[in-house]
């Protein structure tokens, strides 16, 4: 009794043990991958981190476009205010676009100028909510969720999310190689510029002093100037009609910016702020980044995507179109061989008699006609006789005697019984228990030939001089003194 009480409570405690066991080697095996993600990044994003960290521009390669007429992309930072409509009216009234850089801040004050700004076709760049160097440059998060807060605002009003982005106060020693890396990471399209008209230089610069700086900044083929259409700029309200008019007479046409110019972008410069970014950070950065792209994809890349999907969709319906008519083909093919195939074949014997030869009968074969040797020889009248013993089929035809052997694969041929050919035959084969022979290599063994043949898709003709069995029975003797005078 004992002993069998004991037993089960030792095979509960051996269970329970390895329990325990299974339990801490699969934490051990948990625990393991976790612990690696923790301590090593993605080698790449750590060779990317590494040359960012040296100063290094990681650009992404884009394809733009240069307008073949000198253009100037006139640009207004820190609105919308009270002012940007009058900025509208002289636009409206020269009839030029142009890009505005709002703030958030500035959009959720005057939602019916940003509007204005989107119906009047001109372009929306973002320029951060609240153009505060000190939080927007004390860490990339931080502009970053600028930049976002900023763009929600915009979409709200006119449900658009600029590509564009004007750093406050330029990129020059505000922007590093990571900042740089992580808005192209997330898609957008960093815009410095490449004249200054100084109306932001100090509070109320004079009009005069802005034409003389516009009028003395060099003429590249593309010029983005930079102006504010901020609270306190009415001077850069005053010289636009004739900023405008300068450039007209130089012979310049006036654009929006768009993802297919060539951003104005300043070198990196030591940054003025002191930050510091851990490769922890840099990694959460980029995941934040990416997911941002992969969710708002920019108007390029859309086209992009519905470009790949059209030429998809046209490779696909090509290789359907292709695919279909193949297999017409093939159906039309096996049609004409159907058809072929179920031809009978007409023979004539000249001056004797003609008969059908059914398709199940005859095949036509690497271009020759293949039948049964007994079949053939008694459709002539004459006789077929097998040798089971020595695995030969005699075929008799006037005065003819063919011997196949089945076994060597060869024919001897007889004439009048005196061997007269021997042949390998490679040609001969079994089917169905029958001696399948070539027509006319047979027809020219019994002392004739194969005058015509008609392969046509929709009739098969073959005709042959034999001489009729008749022949060699009204002429025996004469033949035989022929054959044998000839030495034969
Ligand atoms: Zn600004």
């Amino acid at each position: 009794m004992r002993s069998q009480v004991k037993a089960p409570n030792n095979g509960r405690l051996r269970f329970q043990i390895m329990m325990v066991v299974v339990l801490l080697v699969s934490l051990l095996i948990g625990s393991m991958p976790a612990k690696a993600a923790d301590n090593e990044a993605d080698p790449s994003v750590q060779e990317t981190f590494g040359q960012l960290q040296a100063g290094k521009r990681l650009k992404s390669e884009r394809t733009y476009v240069t307008p073949e007429q000198p253009t100037v992309y006139l640009t207004f930072d820190d609105g919308p205010s009270k002012l940007t409509n009058q900025v509208l009216d002289i636009l409206d009234k020269e009839d030029v676009k142009a890009t505005f850089f709002v703030l958030g801040e500035q959009a959720k004050a005057h939602p019916a100028e940003l509007k204005r700004i989107v119906k009047d076709g001109h372009a929306i760049g973002n320029h951060t909510y609240n153009h505060v160097y000190k939080e927007l440059y004390s860490d990339f998060q931080t502009f970053w969720n600028q930049i976002q807060r900023s763009e929600d605002v915009i979409s709200n009003i006119v449900g658009i999310r600029p590509q564009l982005v004007r750093a406050p106060g330029g990129t020059a020693t505000n922007f590093d190689a990571y900042y740089f890396y992580l808005m192209e990471q997330a898609g957008y399209i960093m815009e410095d510029w490449n004249v200054d008209s100084g109306d932001s230089k100090r509070a109320n610069v004079p009009v005069n002093e802005i034409w003389q700086t516009v009028k003395a900044s060099p003429l590249d083929h593309e010029i983005n100037i930079l102006f504010h259409d901020g609270t306190g700029h009415e001077s850069s309200v005053q010289v636009l009609p004739q900023v405008i008019s300068y450039y007209k007479k130089l012979g310049y046409a006036f654009a929006t910016l768009t993802d297919q110019v060539k951003p104005k972008q300043f070198a990196i410069t030591k940054p003025k702020w002191s930050r510091n970014m851990s490769l922890k950070q840099f990694q959460g950065m980029i995941d934040q980044t990416q997911q941002y792209a992969v969710a708002h994809p920019s108007p390029s890349d859309l086209v992009k995507q519905a470009e790949e999907k059209r030429l998809a969709q046209k490779l696909e319906a090509e290789a359907e179109e292709k695919a279909k008519a193949k297999k017409e083909e093939e159906a039309e093919a096996a049609r004409i061989l159907a058809k072929q195939a179920a031809l009978p074949l007409q023979v004539h014997v000249l001056g004797g008699n003609t008969f059908s030869i059914e398709p199940s009968i005859y095949k036509l074969h690497a271009n020759q006609i293949e039948l049964p040797l007994r079949y053939l020889i008694e459709k002539m009248g004459g006789k077929v006789a097998w040798q089971a013993d020595t695995k030969t089929a005699n075929a008799h035809y006037g005065i003819y005697d063919m011997d196949y052997d089945l076994v060597n694969r060869s024919i001897s041929l007889f004439t009048l019984g005196k061997q007269t050919a021997y042949y390998s035959l490679a040609d001969m084969n079994m089917q169905d228990n029958q001696i399948i022979v070539p027509l006319r290599k047979t027809i020219v063994s019994l002392g004739g030939r194969i005058t015509n043949a008609v392969m046509d898709p929709d009739y098969r003709e073959v005709s042959m001089a034999l001489r009729p069995l008749h022949f060699f029975k009204e002429n025996n003797t004469i033949l035989k003194n022929s054959l044998f005078a000839m030495g034969g």
